[in-house]
């Protein structure tokens, strides 16, 4: 099948163009701060094929990420993918387009032009678009503070310390509801809020950006911290300073020895008062305390 073309989009006088992926956002200079028009263009690029040709992998890479620009990064799961780019990997390979519910019709219709297919309808048994943006609230009088959402939450929207009340920062909450179900008291609840669901990929693009930003931040950190983890888990084990750990042998033997010989010494007095009492021969006895005592002096230097 022969793709598609887009036109070439050129900069008028006083534009500028910013590129991220197959996105492209002119700027056009304002007379006044206020005044400001930013454009966000969709560009298709022109090498694209549907994913059921067999495409070399430099043009495969380009194809996912032209996908990936599309998908709404929300990094729900409701795909059944572990975020947006596994599916649009998955879509690259063949996939149906129709599985993103955060996404809607609308993402399903750009991802039909993109690929040079014939849009779907949402498939109802991935879930149901949300009419509204939504946003997680953590009921913060109720929260115990166990950070469990903090490590569900793919996009660092939750802030808070072990043992300590935990808050959402609204502004960057995608709404994709992966921190409810690990609460241990039930503290999160999703609202709706009054303003519509952004799903044409245009319109939502800063809201995208923001997302994809906060998800790879995260995702990077997470794989740094993974790393030194797993470094310190393979470092050689320091050499082991034999002497210190002889001497430290020879004092835990001392410490033991000092004990026994304070017990033995109280158990020789105490039948030194009762063998006095009793006046019997308590020659044998007096030596066998001296001689504890003069080990113990010895053990205690
Ligand atoms: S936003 Fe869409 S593509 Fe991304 S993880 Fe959710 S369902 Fe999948
Ligand atoms: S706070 Fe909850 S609903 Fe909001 S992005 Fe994080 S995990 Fe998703
Ligand atoms: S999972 Fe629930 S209880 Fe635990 S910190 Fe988050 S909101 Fe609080």
């Amino acid at each position: 099948m022969v793709p598609k073309q887009m036109p070439e989009y050129s900069p008028q006088k006083g534009q500028s163009i910013v590129s991220r992926g197959h996105i492209r956002i002119t700027q056009t200079a304002p007379e006044k701060p206020t005044q400001a028009i930013i454009t966000i263009v969709h560009h298709r690029p022109t090498n694209f094929m549907p994913p059921q040709t067999p495409l070399p992998s430099s043009q495969h890479i380009t194809m996912i990420d032209a996908i990936e620009d599309l998908l709404p990064q929300t990094q729900c799961g409701k795909c059944k993918h572990p975020g947006c780019r596994p599916y649009a990997e998955a879509i690259a390979n063949g996939e149906s387009i129709n599985h993103c519910v955060p996404g809607g019709q609308d993402t399903i219709d750009a991802l039909a032009l993109l690929l040079d297919i014939a849009p779907l309808p949402l498939d109802p048994s991935y879930g149901k678009t949300p009419e509204h943006r939504q946003v997680a609230v953590i009921r913060e009088y109720e929260c115990i503070g166990c950070t469990k959402c903090i490590q569900a939450c793919p996009v660092d929207a939750i802030v808070g310390a072990a043992k300590f009340t935990h808050t959402i920062i609204r502004d960057e909450c995608t709404g994709c509801d992966l921190c409810i179900a690990p609460c241990p008291v039930d503290c999160i609840d999703l609202i709706n809020l009054p303003e519509r669901l952004l799903t044409i990929p245009a319109q939502r693009q800063a809201q995208v950006t923001l997302q994809r930003n906060r998800y790879e931040l995260r995702s990077t950190r997470l794989a740094n911290l993974k790393n030194k983890q797993d470094a310190r888990r393979e470092a050689p084990a320091a050499p082991v300073n034999e002497a210190a750990v002889a001497q430290i042998k020879d004092s835990k033997t001392d410490i033991i020895a000092a004990a026994l010989l304070r017990s033995n010494l109280k158990k020789a007095e105490k039948r030194l008062d009762s063998a006095l009492l009793d006046g019997k021969d308590c020659h044998e006895l007096e030596n066998e305390i001296l001689a504890l005592r003069a080990e113990l002096n010895a053990l205690n230097g």
